[in-house]
C-alpha cells in the first residue's frame, strides 16, 4: 500500500477540493459500497486516499430512481469518450445530473464498466468466482433504495485509467491517479450517487491492493462565505 497522505488528517473542510460547508464527510473503506443523495448545488468531492483506486459510480435521480446516469448521452453530448472537468453526467432523456467542476486527475473511465463475479471468472479463472465485486456492491446497496439488478446501468469508473489505442481497442492499465488526488461533482439536481469503492485484485486498476476513500459533501456558504 502507498503511504498514507495528509489527506487522512485534514479537516474536511481542507480536503474539500470545493469550498463550502461541510455536510459530509466519510471514509469509504476498501472493498466498501457507499450512498447518499447529493442535494442540487452542493459538491461531492472524491478523494483518492492512497492512490489509483477505482470507483465505480452509478446516480440516480434522488425523487424518480428511473431516472438513471446514460454514459451513451454524456459521451455524445460532450463527444468526448472521457471525462474531466467540465464534464457533464447526464441521465438517458440527455439532463444534467451532476458536473464535473475540478479534477486533479484529468481522465477518468465510462467504457470499461464494473466487475463482477461472472466477469471476474471469465476473466481470470473460475477461482475467482467468490471474490467481492462491483456489482455485489451495487446490488447490496441499492437494495437500501428499492435499486435491484435491472436497475443497474452502465457506470463510471473515477480514477480508474481505460486507454483507447487509434484502432479502438482498450484497456485497463496502471492509473494516472496518486495519493490525495480529489475529483469534485456538483449535483444539478437532486442525485442519488451509488459507489463501490471497487474490490478488484485481479487487474491493476487498484494497483492489485484496494484501498479507501474519502468523500466529502460541501454545500454553498452564503455570498460565498464558508
Ligand atoms: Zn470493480
Amino acid at each position: 500500500m502507498t503511504t498514507a497522505t495528509d489527506f487522512t488528517q485534514l479537516s474536511a473542510t481542507a480536503a474539500a477540493l470545493v469550498p463550502g460547508i461541510v455536510v459530509a464527510d466519510v471514509i469509504v473503506t476498501d472493498r466498501a459500497p457507499w450512498s447518499g443523495v447529493v442535494a442540487a448545488g452542493d459538491t461531492l468531492t472524491i478523494v483518492d486516499l492512497y492512490g489509483n483506486q477505482a470507483v465505480d459510480t452509478l446516480f440516480y435521480g434522488a425523487a424518480d430512481h428511473s431516472l438513471r446516469y446514460s454514459a451513451q448521452t454524456t459521451i455524445a453530448a460532450q463527444g468526448n469518450i472521457f471525462l474531466t472537468t467540465g464534464s457533464v453526467i447526464r441521465d438517458q432523456e440527455s439532463q444534467p445530473m451532476m458536473t464535473i467542476v475540478a479534477d486533479e486527475v484529468g481522465n477518468h473511465d465510462t467504457i470499461g464498466g464494473a466487475c463482477s463475479q461472472e466477469s471476474n471468472t471469465l476473466r481470470y479463472g473460475h477461482h475467482t468466482k467468490h471474490q467481492h465485486a462491483c456489482v455485489e456492491n451495487f446490488l447490496i446497496e441499492g437494495s437500501r433504495h428499492g435499486l435491484g439488478k435491472a436497475d443497474l446501468v452502465g457506470n463510471i469508473n473515477f480514477f480508474m485509467n481505460v486507454p483507447v489505442d487509434p484502432d479502438g481497442s482498450l484497456g485497463i492499465v496502471d492509473g494516472l491517479s496518486a495519493p490525495g488526488k480529489r475529483l469534485a461533482l456538483r449535483a444539478d439536481t437532486d442525485t442519488l450517487v451509488l459507489i463501490s469503492n471497487c474490490p478488484q485484485i485481479n487487474n491493476p486498476c487498484n494497483g492489485f491492493d484496494p484501498t479507501a476513500i474519502r468523500l466529502i459533501i460541501t454545500t454553498p456558504g452564503v455570498d460565498g462565505q464558508v
